[in-house]
Formats: C-alpha cells, sequence, structure tokens
C-alpha cells in the first residue's frame, strides 16, 4: 500500500490560518516580552496549521515556498505574522529559512532522513552568527569542523541563535578545514541539539524581541556525522542565489503596519487628535510610507518569481529593506507625539514595537546595506552574495571575517 503524500495547502489556506492564529500571538505578546519566555504555545499552534513546511518542497509535504518561481507567498505570510507578533514571525522566519537550506543542499538520501522529520514537527534553528553577548570585540567567524572517523568534530560557539531554545535540529554554517575563504568552505552541520557536547547559554537578556530567546549556544568538542553535514563546501555563496533580505523586509513592513493601525486606531477615537489636521497629515505620511516599502517588496518578490538576475534582485531587495526598516523604526516612535504619554502605559503595545524594532533592524546595521548601493551607484559593483550584506555572511577576505548575520 502505498501512502498519499498530503495535500499541499494552498496560499489562501496558508493566509486564513495566520489570520485566525495572529490574534492570539498578539494576546500573548506582552506576557511573552515580559517574561522573557519562548512562544511554545505559538510554535504549537503554527505547526498545527502547517507554517512550519512553508519552505520544504510540495513532495515532502511543504508548500514550495522561498523556491524557484514561488517566493513572493513567502513574504506574503512573513508580513502578515509580523503584523501580530514579530517575535514569533522572525523565528518562523528563521525555522523555514533553515529548513529550505536544508532541503536546496542535503543529498537525496539526507533528504529523506531530514526533511520528514521537519515535516512532523522538528524545528531548525540556524546558527552563523558569532557575536557574543557578553563580549565587547569585533566578530569573526571561526567555527570550523575538524575532519575524524565517520564524520567531523564540532568546538565552537555561535551567538544570537533564533529557535534554538524549540530545536531539534540546529543548522551550524561552519567551514571544513583549509585555506581558501572562510565562505568557500561553508557547509552546514546539521547538529541535533541533545548531542553529548551542546549548551545553550543563558544570556538573553534584551531590549525587544526578547521572546526569541536568541541565546548563545557552545559546543565543545561535539561529534557531527558525516551525513549531518549538508552542502558542499562554498555552496551557499555558488549555488544558491536566495537570500533573507525580503523576508526582513517583510518583517519590518509587517510590524509597522501593526504599530500604524494602533496610532490609528487610537487617533480614531480621539476626536480632539483626529480633528486635528496636524495629527491627520503626520498619518498620512507614515500611510504612504508604509505603501511606498510593500510596492517595493512586491516588485522585487515579483523580480524573484520571474528568475531575474539575483545580483540586480538582490540590489532591489536591499533598497526595500531599507525603506521597510525606515517605516518599522520611524513609525512607532514618531506614533507617540502624536498620540503623548498615556500611549507609555504597559498595557498598550506601542513601546514593544517600538523596541522590538529597534533591536531587530539591527541584526545589520542600514547604514552599511545603502553604502552597498552607494558602492554601486560609483560604478563599484554589487554582488548578492560576494560581499558583505544581511544575506551574505562573510566579507571576501581570507580568514578575517566581516559582520556574520547569517540565519536570522
Ligand atoms: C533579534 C535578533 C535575532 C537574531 N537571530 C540570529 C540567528 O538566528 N542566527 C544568526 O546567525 N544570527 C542571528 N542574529 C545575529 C545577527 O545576524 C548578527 O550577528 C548580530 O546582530 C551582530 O551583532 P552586533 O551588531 O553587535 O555585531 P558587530 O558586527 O560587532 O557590529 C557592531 C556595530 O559595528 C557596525 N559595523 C560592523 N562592521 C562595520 C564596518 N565595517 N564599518 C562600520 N561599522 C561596522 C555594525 O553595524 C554595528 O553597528 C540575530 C540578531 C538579532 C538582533
Amino acid at each position: 500500500m502505498t501512502i498519499a503524500p498530503p495535500r499541499a495547502l494552498t496560499l489562501d489556506d496558508l493566509k486564513a490560518r495566520v489570520e485566525e492564529l495572529g490574534p492570539r500571538f498578539r494576546q500573548r505578546m506582552r506576557d511573552l516580552d515580559a517574561e522573557v519566555a519562548f512562544p511554545f504555545e505559538n510554535f504549537a499552534e503554527a505547526a498545527e496549521a502547517g507554517l512550519h513546511t512553508l519552505c520544504l518542497p510540495e513532495e515532502y509535504g511543504g508548500a514550495g515556498l522561498w523556491l524557484p518561481g514561488n517566493y513572493s507567498g513567502w513574504y506574503e505570510l512573513l508580513e502578515r505574522l509580523a503584523y501580530w507578533d514579530t517575535n514569533t514571525a522572525q523565528l518562523l522566519q528563521v525555522h523555514n529559512h533553515a529548513a529550505g537550506i536544508i532541503s536546496w543542499h542535503s543529498t537525496p538520501s539526507q533528504r529523506d532522513h531530514f526533511l520528514p522529520r521537519i515535516a512532523d514537527g522538528a524545528f531548525c534553528a540556524s546558527l552563523g552568527s558569532e557575536a557574543h553577548l557578553y563580549e565587547n570585540g569585533a566578530e569573526v567567524l571561526a567555527a570550523e569542523l575538524t575532519a575524524c572517523d565517520g564524520g567531523y568534530r564540532l568546538t565552537a560557539r555561535k551567538g544570537f541563535a533564533s529557535v534554538a531554545a524549540i530545536a531539534t535540529y540546529l543548522m551550524v554554517w561552519a567551514a571544513v578545514e583549509g585555506d581558501e575563504p572562510y565562505a568557500e568552505r561553508m557547509v552546514f552541520a546539521v547538529v541535533e541539539r541533545d548531542a553529548p557536547g551542546v549548551e545553550l547559554l543563558d544570556d538573553w537578556q534584551m531590549l525587544g524581541m526578547r521572546s526569541t530567546v536568541s541565546c548563545g549556544v557552545r559546543f565543545d568538542d561535539v561529534f557531527v556525522p558525516a551525513d549531518h553535514v549538508v552542502g558542499e563546501p562554498g555552496d551557499w555563496i555558488r549555488k544558491d542565489p536566495r537570500t533573507f533580505s525580503c523576508a526582513y523586509a517583510a518583517n519590518h513592513i509587517g510590524s509597522a503596519q501593526g504599530a500604524f493601525d494602533f496610532i490609528a486606531g487610537y487617533i480614531g477615537d480621539r476626536d480632539d487628535l483626529n480633528g486635528s489636521e496636524v495629527v491627520r497629515v503626520r498619518l498620512g505620511r507614515m500611510d504612504a510610507k508604509l505603501f511606498a516599502a510593500r510596492a517595493c517588496l512586491a516588485a522585487t518578490a515579483a523580480r524573484l518569481d520571474r528568475g531575474d538576475d539575483p545580483d540586480e534582485v538582490e540590489a532591489d531587495a536591499v533598497r526595500t529593506m531599507h525603506l521597510a526598516k525606515d517605516a518599522v523604526l520611524s513609525i512607532p516612535f514618531e506614533g507617540f507625539d502624536l498620540l503623548g504619554a498615556r500611549a507609555c502605559h504597559e498595557r498598550y503595545p506601542l513601546g514593544q514595537m517600538m523596541r522590538d524594532a529597534r533591536t531587530f533592524t539591527l541584526h545589520f546595521r542600514d547604514d552599511l546595506y545603502v553604502e552597498r548601493l552607494a558602492e554601486m551607484a560609483l560604478g563599484r559593483g554589487f554582488s548578492a552574495k560576494g560581499g558583505r550584506g544581511g544575506s551574505t555572511p562573510f566579507e571576501g577576505t581570507k580568514g578575517q571575517l566581516g559582520q556574520a548575520h547569517a540565519g536570522a
């Protein structure tokens, strides 16, 4: 007897599920933030709704998003998730991206091993960053796999590991030994969180994005079987055109819309405020800013769907992310000017939205993105995967590495 694979959910089904779950995510947001608690309940409900299989191929029961020809829907879903709670959206973004990376780079037998388990509810974290919360100093990517009998050994420390709190698989961005630049030696080591030598650190005491519990993780001489190393060295930069940029933008736009709707609702309830032309002008400007960012995201996602040149599309994604960051940083902050001091009361979500936006937008600083656009305008070129940027973990230098920002 053959078992038919589960029917893939349509994008409309998935959108409806997000709208059903979203209000509950919003309701829990404040307590989770106050307690710095991982949204376990949200994740259980998200998995029940199939939101953990968004970037798995359809033949493994996934929605087949973030794959050639099928990008736009992924960003539409992320935007709506972030509208309700940016933390849960960011976590589902990381898990689904990691699942999508494992799907793309695995051998057929690795796919048959990992993908059904992920479809069955094994969550994935994505550990690229080596920025350590209790240390200052330049972030240097050093995680290296040392060959041994049957596989590799890994001694490393990663930081900012979103999803680690619930993950079965820690997908570690690590290099194999060699003299080439790090990015050219890089593979994905899929380490089980319960493997001997893995330790989650209690270091996530943050201004915002508190319920992501993106803690540090220490790997002490951990054995990684050869069949848990996904991809050939350098495949991320050579064989995978995908980046994370539009996903960040989608999250920021959704969060900004959440803040905007709160602001508009508050103003709508107060005749003294909605009767003021000054207030209405500023609200109208916010509305237009959101429209601009969203329109750019849709246009960039459509280019991805069409399969346009990856470097050109990534430049558009960076432009989009600049506009999205501007919207999510300015709208909650300026909203307080319109609403006044009482809106700072903790029963309202605007303060948390502002803290979350300030924290999440720092995953890679906007100045460094727009500088890349300036370099391009000056005729110095632009490469989606070959330079420093939100989706390229490393500068093209040998050994010494730039800011890491993989995986988020
Ligand atoms: C909420 C959240 C979740 C995250 N989740 C994940 C995750 O799941 N997985 C993961 O791998 N990573 C994750 N990250 C980490 C992220 O990818 C970065 O590694 C981390 O944010 C870097 O920390 P930092 O800004 O202190 O680093 P630094 O690189 O030390 O940056 C410090 C400052 O220096 C600036 N700077 C850096 N280089 C230059 C330069 N050349 N010139 C001028 N200024 C420079 C930066 O812009 C920044 O302002 C997450 C980050 C956040 C905020």
